[in-house]
């Protein structure tokens, strides 16, 4: 399509918009059941780690510790030596625990609430305390404030980072005590963190028990050839002035299992012990076996990398049939935008304004799950009704490839009929 939808008569908007309103008939005749809200690995990816399953790992660790047993909080040493490398951090500073890091990040916002973070007069319950929300972020990261009962400030997403301006003016204020970030192909849209950017974070002003909760979730998850390194975050805070700042979190999720991988925590020493001492009141240990059979199938963090471009071999098609279908459907439309993500698990499209719950509610009466709109926003509330977060990775290729074919029929339908009111 070459006319954008704004330059057209009334007669090609009504004519647009039967012809899309049959394409919908169509569809939903299909009885399709089509699913790209979540971020899952598909079949075909968790079985490049199927070894694991039937992995033989010996009973003692290399340090001698028997890890079958309780204990080892701070987790194996072996695992940690493989992902400190991969992470950019000391292996002192890396804590290894089970298989998810988004429940580490619970804990860690859980614990500020009620019990005195380094550098933190009080615990932060019962306090008006808020976070910093870039915007489109990751559902779950809001979901734990929303649950906790933390307000959230949304701040607009740029190419390298959110408007640091407003970061900054923002931490200034005291009551401001958190923010989320994934700084490496930010779930959904994609975005890199620049060392400015990252510069910033560690160096503004803000409350001496002000964290950012770091979330690496895919610093190795690379679509491209291009395979940039984690920037050493941790580092930066220390050179900063500000060591305790940083929280890193990673995973194995979307790498070995997202069920029954290790999760990671990387922060100063100050925090690793704070967060060690309520931890050590929840569990009396991480699952070690797996830790160990996880060391012993990726064996370092050449392994890793290897792994990680298997990975991308599945992946990349499919990141590049959703390009392919909005181009060829949505192209000069003047109704859509996405993103052409380097890496990560989402493509992000943003739609007509005003259009993208209803965009949402057509694919759904065509049998094709999409994440609510508004997820990508603090309390589901995107002020523009715009972003619709696209997972691309758990269906089959034929089936993202329907799925998106569905996906553009409802962008136009909804555009249509907004714009004729
Ligand atoms: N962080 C981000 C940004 C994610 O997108 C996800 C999963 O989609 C997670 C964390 C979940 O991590 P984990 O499986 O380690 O709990």
């Amino acid at each position: 399509m070459t006319t954008e939808l704004s330059q057209m008569s009334h007669d090609e908007l009504s004519a647009l918009l039967d012809e899309q309103h049959s394409l919908h008939a169509e569809l939903k005749a299909q009885g399709l059941a089509l699913d790209i809200t979540r971020g899952k690995p598909s079949p075909r990816q968790l079985d490049l780690s199927r070894e694991l399953l039937s992995m033989r790992v010996p009973r003692h660790a290399a340090d001698g510790q028997d890890v079958r047993n309780y204990g080892g909080a701070k987790g194996l040493p072996e695992i940690r030596e493989i992902f400190a490398e991969l992470l950019g951090v000391d292996v002192d500073h890396l804590l290894a625990a089970d298989n998810s890091s988004l429940s580490i990040m619970h804990d860690l916002l859980t614990f500020a609430m009620l019990h005195r973070l380094p550098g933190a007069q009080a615990p932060w319950f019962g306090q008006n305390i808020k976070f910093i929300a870039p915007v489109p972020g990751y559902d779950r990261h809001f979901a734990i404030c929303e649950h906790l009962g933390i307000e959230m400030i949304p701040v607009e997403m740029g190419e390298h980072g959110p408007d640091m301006d407003e970061v900054e003016r923002l931490a200034a204020d005291p009551s401001v005590k958190g923010m989320w970030v994934v700084p490496m192909y930010a779930n959904p849209n994609g975005v890199i963190y620049d060392e400015e950017t990252a510069r910033r974070l560690v160096s503004m002003k803000a409350a001496p028990d002000f964290r950012i909760w770091w979330d690496n979730a895919y610093a190795l998850h690379h679509l491209t050839d291009a395979e940039p390194a984690p920037l050493p975050i941790l580092q930066m805070a220390q050179e900063a002035g500000n060591p305790d700042r940083i929280f890193m979190l990673a995973s194995t999720s979307k790498i070995t299992h997202a069920g029954d991988g290790v999760a990671f925590l990387a922060s100063s020493t100050g925090n690793l012990d704070w967060y060690l001492k309520h931890a050590s009141v929840r569990s009396i240990g991480p699952d070690k076996v797996n830790q160990l059979r996880h060391a012993h199938y990726l064996k370092d963090a050449g392994g890793v990398r290897e792994l990680m471009r298997r990975h991308r071999a599945l992946l990349a098609p499919k990141f590049q049939i959703v390009d392919s279908v909005l181009k060829r459907r949505l192209d000069g439309t003047g109704i859509a935008r996405w993103t052409h993500p380097a890496g990560g698990y989402f493509v992000t499209l943003d739609v007509l304004d005003g259009t993208a719950s209803r965009v949402v509610a057509l694919a759904k009466e065509a049998g094709i799950a999409l994440t609510p709109a508004g997820s990508s926003h603090p309390l589901h509330d995107d002020p523009h009704d715009r972003t619709i977060r696209l997972a691309p990775s758990f269906p089959t290729e034929g089936e993202l490839q329907a799925a998106m074919d569905g996906v553009a029929t409802c962008v136009l339908l909804a555009a249509a009929e907004k714009l004729l009111g």
